[in-house]
């Protein structure tokens, strides 16, 4: 915790460099990820402050669209979609995923009765192999789960029809940097 705070005391030292931020903030791509510390969107995207906006759970799991009750996710993207009018969304799984491995796996999280039920929301339950610690198939095929499950929102839905919203499924690997992208025509992530 120490060298954060240290960070922290010093990152302000260049005051003009965020004197602009002051006046709002007009973000083009909303970012899905998971809260995995191994993940940090800024430095995959090289974004500078403003330039992301974001959003992060565990497992990176876009809750099922339901008005009758409020979400800190449903809230996100919608201010992303309605308010800030980002041009994209990148919903980005990534390997070695705790979350999405547990899924695959079906492994008991009873102790863990909040997190068991936030997985729940992934469904259907992502298919791969449980013996692959990279979870490659599994996390993939989630991310194009998640996807589907933004067009969901009303919001998305519409902006995507109107050709303003762009979705896309990307998948990172923590133990190269790798970033791979999926590709709609071809149905596989390949390349960046
Ligand atoms: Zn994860």
């Amino acid at each position: 915790m120490q060298p954060l705070i240290d960070n922290a005391r010093t990152f302000g030292q260049r005051p003009e460099e965020f004197a602009r931020l002051a006046e709002g903030q007009s973000p083009e791509v909303l970012f899905i990820t998971c809260s995995d510390s191994r993940v940090v969107p800024a430095l995959i995207t090289g974004a500078r402050p403003g330039e992301l906006f974001e959003l992060r759970t565990a497992g990176n799991i876009v809750p099922p669209y339901a008005s009758e009750r409020p979400t800190g996710e449903a809230a996100t993207i919608e201010y992303a979609v309605e308010v800030l009018g980002v041009r994209d969304i990148v919903v980005c799984g990534h390997s070695h995923c705790g979350a999405v491995g547990a899924l695959v796996r079906g492994d008991d999280l009873d102790a863990v009765p909040a997190v068991r039920d936030w997985l729940a929301h992934a469904t259907p339950r992502p298919a791969g192999a449980a013996e692959d610690p990279e979870v490659a198939e599994g996390v993939q095929s989630h991310v194009l789960t998640q996807l589907l499950r933004l067009r969901s929102y009303p919001c998305v839905e519409r902006r995507v029809a109107q050709g303003l919203l762009g979705l896309h499924g990307w998948y990172y690997e923590v133990h190269t940097g790798a970033v791979r992208s999926h590709r709609p025509h071809t149905d596989a992530f390949e390349a960046l």
